[in-house]
């Protein structure tokens, strides 16, 4: 994508058709809960956008987060979306090393200060800053340093949102999340294990139509998506009104598709958008 084009003119490069773009701006709006009358805004506001600046981070991470998006079943219209975005630093995709990676991320900074996104995946170890560094920047430095002239922060994966795997008891390095250490930016938790990729760029349009975050719930995550169990929505769900059960991952009843809560399906205490967006995570549902 060129510097100046928008984000509509790369689309139509792309051969995304018009329809096709007002589809994705329909589900968009609909998935974030908006009345149709924002349909034509969201068009309009991501026709015109401008790629917005993206610096991501990578702490202690299993670079899941990234794969999940980079292996969404390519080309969808959101991933041409996460392209059209300027993805200035990203350890595991660009291009650039060493100190021509640091220089690009601090000319980010600084060129769309105020104005830039920062996506981190992954906890940041807070109980020796020497158990990850990048460049010998301590995580804890980095982050703190990023999010200073951050417009907001999309913190990506269960581990950036609320410290996942490795926060986990006995937490041998402290590692905690993203919203434990900064304090002053809107962050928006966008959980899961690996996170869906269309709820990050749905929080993506959301900011590009609106300029500011969409509504969080209680635990920072954006309503639209978290606001409802995965067991309400679930294929399976009919099995469970009729009482069929698998027992085992052989039996009958599993080769029939019937309920899992048995087999240790966590559905019902899961607020996630998997089953509305037909996404499989391989932490927390046994269908995978
Ligand atoms: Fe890996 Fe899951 Fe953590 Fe993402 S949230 S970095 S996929 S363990």
């Amino acid at each position: 994508m060129r510097r100046n084009q928008t984000l509509g003119e790369y689309l139509h490069a792309q051969g995304v058709s018009r329809r096709g773009f007002l589809k994705f701006c329909s589900a968009t709006a609909s998935l974030m809960a908006m009345p149709p009358s924002a349909i034509s805004q969201v068009a309009e506001a991501l026709a015109t956008a401008r790629r917005p600046s993206v610096i991501w981070l990578s702490f202690q991470e299993c670079t899941g987060c990234t794969e999940s998006l980079t292996r969404s079943h390519a080309p969808t219209l959101e991933s041409l979306i996460f392209d059209a975005i300027s993805l200035d630093y990203h350890h595991t995709l660009q291009a650039a090393a060493g100190t021509g990676a640091e220089a690009a991320r601090m000319a980010a900074m600084e060129e769309n200060a105020g104005k830039y996104i920062l996506v981190v995946d992954g906890s940041i170890p807070i109980g020796n800053p020497a158990y990850s560094t990048i460049a010998g920047v301590s995580n804890l430095d980095m982050l703190q340093e990023a999010a200073r002239d951050a417009a907001a922060i999309i913190a990506v994966g269960t581990c950036a949102a609320f410290g996942g795997i490795p926060h986990a008891n006995p937490n041998p390095t402290g590692a905690v999340s993203v919203s434990e250490i900064i304090k002053d930016k809107p962050i928006i938790n966008v959980s899961g294990c690996p996170p869906i990729p269309v709820v990050i760029t749905g929080v993506l349009a959301h900011f590009l139509t609106f300029g500011e975050i969409p509504e969080l719930d209680e635990l920072g995550r954006p309503a639209a998506f978290f606001g409802q169990n995965i067991h309400d929505r679930c294929y399976r769900r009919p099995f469970y009104e009729r009482g069929q059960f698998a027992h085992t991952f052989d039996d009958e009843g599993a080769r029939k598709g019937w309920w899992l809560y048995e087999l240790g399906c966590k559905g019902p205490t899961t607020y996630n958008a998997c089953a509305t967006l037909k996404w499989k995570v391989w932490a927390n549902c046994p269908r995978s």
